[in-house]
């Protein structure tokens, strides 16, 4: 019997008394007599029972934390208490030996910090673990619910020329020899002699993309990297992130409502299905750490009821200005604790502002709807007001805004004026203004921070934590 079992099929197996191999990696090794064996299918770790006096000594030394093994033997319903079954083992192959004094993940608990320092290795610990799966099938239940509503997965390219918002957090792409850049006889950089022959950058949003491909095909998404150089060192913030963005021609706002509110509970209605374990998991993780924090700042929810929470009820929907007046009538507004006070309409809201709202005024989440043009981009529909346009922003607990997006503008002229108003060069974007020239309609779409949704899903304070590989300001490690 060679053939390796997975330890969550051992663990389910209706079955005993049979020959089984598996692999994985030690967690922990007590008494001489039984190993903590974990392979990464589920946070539960199968135990292997050593018979001690028949083992080669030198052999159960190299049994220690980390270390790799395959291990043959029988499964047995299990007579001790923790777990329904074990595996007796009759041989123990050592793969790959680990350095109990080097190795950094012992079996205790570690800081996120620490384990963020060692984010090659933090993958083998139940936290890191339990948050890789969630997001693993977070990733695949966005797939699924787009593919079976028959959208297509659009390929927006990651090298751009052009800055979405014009916010100009870019990244450059060259291939400049950074110690001798050309240079025009005004002393300007001479990207004509650049790779693209023209200024590039990594993309901050495939949105503009998105949009030529819904004005031919309907319903599009893309789910790719995103990169913006903010050099905000924030707990929501990374420099690469994943973004999911649905463009649909012919929805308006109420429908692009819809579709964000009806994807986010899906895909966390199939976390909670898929990854129960998991989630089991993260929740005593949670309310662990709550424990440590003082008693008026703790959450009311544990993490399964914030999720089932959010799948039962209905987001609530008011717009930008009906959320400034609750705001400035509010408690601490009143009292003068918020950081940025409320003092008018106009002024973008702060993430205190939308946790205000989010977590202490309906206390689910909320969805805000045509906020002043001025502080949105140039591509959102222009209201009748003249003041307002049709964005929405989705916040969420402890997130704050977890999803952008707007109806469009699909009024050539409207979109040329505002445009303008802007400073955003027409020339540059012919091609964008070419879908409002050659059969414009009605559409609607979104971003969704990827992350976000995985930090909210996992109950995690800290965005580089539910990355494998975090990158922010001062930190390319790995
Ligand atoms: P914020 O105000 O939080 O910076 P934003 O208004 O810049 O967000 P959008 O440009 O609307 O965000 O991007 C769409 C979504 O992408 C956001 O709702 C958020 O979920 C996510 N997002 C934006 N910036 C980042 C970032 N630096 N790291 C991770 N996710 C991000
Ligand atoms: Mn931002």
């Amino acid at each position: 019997m060679s053939q390796r079992t997975k330890i969550k099929a051992l663990l389910q197996s209706q079955q005993t008394e049979i020959d089984v191999t598996v692999k994985g990696w030690v967690r922990a090794f007590r008494s001489n007599r039984f190993i903590a064996l974990n392979d990464g299918s589920t946070n539960n770790n199968i135990q292997i029972v050593v018979d001690f006096e028949n083992t080669d000594p030198a052999l159960l030394k190299r049994i220690t934390v980390g270390a790799a093994l395959s291990v043959q033997g029988k499964l047995i319903a299990s007579l001790g208490k923790g777990q329904t079954v074990e595996v007796v083992a009759s041989d123990i192959e050592i793969l790959g030996d680990s350095d109990p004094e080097k190795y950094p993940i012992q079996p205790k608990k570690h800081s996120l910090e620490f384990l963020r320092e060692h984010a090659h290795l933090r993958f083998r610990t139940s936290t890191f673990g339990a948050i890789f799966r969630v997001r693993n099938s977070l990733a695949f239940a966005v797939h699924q619910f787009f593919q079976e509503r028959g959208f297509v997965y659009l390929h927006t390219p990651v090298i751009t020329a052009s800055d979405a918002e014009g916010a100009g957090e870019t990244f450059h792409v060259t291939n400049f020899d950074l110690d001798n850049i050309p240079k025009t006889e005004t002393g300007e950089i001479d990207f004509k002699q650049d790779f693209f022959g023209r200024a590039t950058n990594l993309t901050v949003s495939g949105q503009l993309e998105g949009e030529l491909g819904a004005m031919a095909l309907s319903d599009i998404y893309t789910f790719g990297p995103t990169f913006r150089a903010e050099n905000s060192n924030t707990t929501r913030h990374l420099a690469e992130f994943w973004m999911i963005e649905p463009e649909v021609a012919f929805n308006d706002l109420v429908d692009n409502m819809d579709l964000a509110e009806d994807m986010l509970k899906y895909v966390i209605k199939y976390a909670l299905d898929k990854n129960a374990d998991d989630i089991e998991f993260l929740t005593q993780r949670l309310t662990e750490e709550e424990k440590t924090k003082p008693q008026n700042e703790r959450s009311e929810m544990t993490l399964l009821e914030k999720l089932q929470f959010c799948l039962n009820n209905d987001f609530e929907r008011l717009t930008y200005t009906e959320a400034i007046d609750i705001l400035k009538e509010s408690t601490p507004n009143k009292k003068k604790k918020f950081v940025y006070p409320i003092e008018g309409w106009g002024t973008d809201l702060q993430s205190e502002h939308e946790r205000y709202l989010v977590e202490k005024h309906f206390k689910k989440p909320v969805i805000l709807t045509d906020y002043p043009k001025e502080i949105k981009a140039f591509y959102m529909r222009q209201n009748d007001d003249g003041k307002t346009v049709r964005a929405m922003d989705i916040l969420f607990p402890g997130i704050g805004e977890i999803v952008g997006g707007s109806q469009r503008e699909e009024r050539l002229d409207k979109l040329e004026q505002r445009m303008n108003e802007m400073g955003i060069p027409t020339e540059e974007l012919w091609w964008y203004l070419d879908t409002r020239r050659f059969g414009s309609c009605p559409h609607a779409g979104f971003g969704l921070g990827f992350e976000r949704l995985v930090l909210f899903v996992t109950g995690m304070g800290n965005i580089r934590d539910v990355i494998p590989f975090p990158r922010f300001p001062k930190n390319a490690e790995f």
